[in-house]
């Protein structure tokens, strides 16, 4: 027996809905992220070979550089073929929006925050959390987070972190990443995490501004 293949679509777009990706990068994919340097080529390569052996992955990927190198496109692309190749469920979420909808649901009664906001963070197959430390989050949202990362991590589900904080910034006096998201959460990030470095210039302002000629 086969499944009707409508219902298949059906199935697909309704994956394809709940995970939120954001329109502006609903066109990416792998074949349209273009490197431009020797460090893009490689982070590109990586992410091939880690859908390669996905579903059969443990850690997940924390992606850094700085602004505007492709990390979002490079993880907008990962989530997206395992929605349409794999079927199962992913989930992206910009990291001040998760920020913003725990705190936004916080009950001071039962002082925890409501499960219909952290469910589908907490089911998804694949999360992608975007923009990690772009807020810097109070101790209780820290220890949310944590607890979804962890909870995540025990059931084997793979998460996704970009940031454009570095743990060496490239000037002096930037905030580090564990500036941002405390050195707690950070340690835990090495353990659950494949560390992935993006290097070059903000492919917004390089190569978008040069192919706008009026
Ligand atoms: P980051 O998350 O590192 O700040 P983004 O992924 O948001 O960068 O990239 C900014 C824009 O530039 C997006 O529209 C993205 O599709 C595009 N972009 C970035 N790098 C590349 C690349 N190497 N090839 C094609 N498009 C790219």
């Amino acid at each position: 027996m086969r499944r009707c293949r409508c219902l298949d679509s059906v199935r697909l777009e309704r994956l394809i809905e709940a995970a939120r990706i954001p329109g502006r990068y609903e066109h990416c994919d792998l074949d349209s992220y273009k490197p431009i340097n020797e460090s893009q080529k490689k982070a590109k390569l990586f992410i091939e070979r880690f859908l390669e052996k996905y579903p059969r992955i443990d850690v997940g990927l924390l992606l850094v550089g700085t602004c505007g190198v492709g990390k979002t496109h490079l993880a907008v692309s990962l989530l997206k073929h395992v929605i349409h190749d794999k079927g199962d469920k992913g989930l992206f979420y910009d990291f001040r929006d998760l920020l913003r909808e725990i705190q936004g649901s916080w009950n001071p009664v039962s002082q925890t925050s409501e499960l219909e906001v952290l469910r589908p963070v907490l089911e998804a197959r694949v999360l992608v959390l975007d923009e990690l430390g772009a807020n810097k989050p109070t101790e209780w949202v820290r220890d949310t987070i944590a607890y979804i990362i962890n909870c995540r991590y025990n059931d084997k589900k793979l998460t996704v972190f970009t940031s454009n904080y570095l743990d060496v910034p490239k000037r002096a006096g930037e905030e580090t990443l564990t500036d941002r998201i405390g050195a707690r959460l950070r340690s835990r990030l090495y353990e659950m995490c494949r560390l992935v470095e993006i290097g070059g210039d903000d492919f917004r302002r390089e190569i978008k501004q040069a192919k706008y000629r009026f």
